[in-house]
């Protein structure tokens, strides 16, 4: 039987629908990608570029889809699948964790959410107090929202402050707050107006922030290596240098590990690279190995102004999210997984290097662990598609950087594996 061909039945008001039973049953037939991409266009809203596969299962840094092809991903799940598809140790915490409690509201107390706290916060050289929702975007409306808390009353004659500088190619999210510290014009068009209060200095640039920094100010907030933007990495004294403009101006420093942070570049938070300290940090994609978990961790002393009744998220923090949370760390642990990142970053920077000789499109090679970014002179989009052609799945962001969020735990030969498709595909361009 096929899903698009179930007979209807009739129970709702007036409609006809099938029965979803069927689809999370068992199927004696597999639905074919066409079949799947013919039930997007007629009932799901067109906001992504979708390439047209259906994909159905997933192990490791490898991925199926319905057709039985393999792929292999060095981009699993956005930057998510920190421990590629399915980890064993998140698979098994979840089974175990969905037939106890799915969820409960935060007027409870539950263990997995106070455990998962004190984990995140021992990894922290701040003594970091968490709260927890469900994404990237959520967790930095969370630090918006904290340091404007932070900043009633600690103006010129008592006023608010509540301005926030954050950086040119930056990437915060989607929702409005977060959209508005998000420094990318294309993502403001036909949406605007933006919340007032942000204003953005280059990347990179201590000058230009300093020169923004006024009586109105609370914070600054900024990727410890933006991502979105192009994986481009802090210059020498930048971190730090933040962070003394914000010990002379007492601001807070907050910094988006959302795409950086649980391990992805070595260390359990990106920062930690540099000499520097954090008031707040926001997390969210890898740290539930996959399952959606946002959240930020602050200073005690900056933490305590989100009282009952400031802040929220019904889903924040729930059993489920927080199980695979603590099982994500357990794995990284376990496995040696942060100098496995570091020697990730090695092996394909190497590669890179190497290929620049016979590549001349290759301008740049930027990483840090296991987030790698191939700067091209050109645009990037061909090269994912003669990836895709060749089972290999990669990303290019910014236009022009091919980027590289691999597996902390995919193998050596996977390594090897994806590289000659890559080195193939960028000696394909013209
Ligand atoms: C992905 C990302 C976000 C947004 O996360 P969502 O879960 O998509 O809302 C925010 N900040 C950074 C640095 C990101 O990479």
């Amino acid at each position: 039987m096929v899903w698009t061909n179930r007979s209807p039945h009739t129970p709702c008001a007036g409609g006809r629908h099938t029965k979803c039973a069927d689809y999370y049953g068992v199927r004696t037939q597999q639905v074919t990608s066409s079949e799947v991409i013919s039930t997007f266009s007629r009932y799901v809203i067109g906001n992504y570029t979708r390439y047209p596969v259906c994909l159905t299962r997933g192990e490791g840094s490898y991925v199926w889809d319905t057709e039985g092809n393999r792929y292999l991903d060095l981009f699993p799940g956005w930057g998510c699948g920190l421990l590629g598809h399915c980890p064993e140790r998140v698979v098994k915490a979840v089974q175990d964790q969905v037939a106890r409690l799915i969820h409960v509201p935060n007027t409870w107390y539950t263990e997995s959410q106070g455990a998962l706290a004190k984990a995140l916060s021992e990894r922290t050289t701040f003594d970091g107090r968490a709260f927890f929702c469900n994404s990237g975007t959520e967790a930095n409306e969370a630090a918006i929202k904290l340091a404007r808390l932070n900043g009633q009353g600690t103006g010129a004659n008592g006023a608010d402050r509540y301005k926030i500088v954050t950086m040119l190619n930056s990437f915060h999210g989607r929702t409005m707050g977060s959209l508005s510290a998000t420094a990318q014009p294309k993502y403001h068009q036909g949406v605007g107006p933006m919340l007032p209060g942000f204003q953005y200095a280059p990347f990179g640039d201590l000058d230009a922030v300093s020169k923004l920094i006024d009586s109105q100010t609370i914070a600054l907030m900024v990727e410890p290596i933006q991502g979105e933007g192009g994986v481009n990495l802090p210059p020498n004294g930048y971190l730090e240098g933040l962070r003394e403009l914000c010990d002379r101006y007492k601001l807070l420093l907050i910094l988006d590990e959302v795409q950086t942070g649980m391990g992805r570049t070595g260390k359990w938070y990106t920062h930690q690279h540099w000499n520097v300290k954090p008031d707040i940090i926001t997390l969210a994609k890898a740290v539930a190995g996959g399952v959606a978990l946002g959240g930020l961790l602050a200073r005690p002393e900056v933490a305590e102004k989100l009282k009952p009744g400031t802040h929220a998220a019904t889903f924040g923090g729930n059993p489920l999210a927080c199980a695979a949370a603590l099982a994500t760390i357990e794995t990284i642990e376990a496995d040696n997984l942060l100098e496995r990142a570091i020697r990730i970053g090695r092996t394909f920077s190497n590669h890179f290097e190497a290929l620049k000789s016979k590549c001349p499109h290759i301008r740049e090679v930027r990483a840090k662990g296991a987030m790698i970014g191939v700067q091209l002179a050109v645009d990037g989009t061909p090269v994912v598609t003669e990836c895709l052609k060749r089972k290999l799945l990669v990303n290019c962001t910014h236009q022009t950087v091919i980027r590289l969020l691999p597996a902390l735990n995919i193998t050596d030969e996977q390594i090897a594996e994806g590289c000659s498709v890559l080195e193939e595909a960028l000696l394909s361009l013209k």
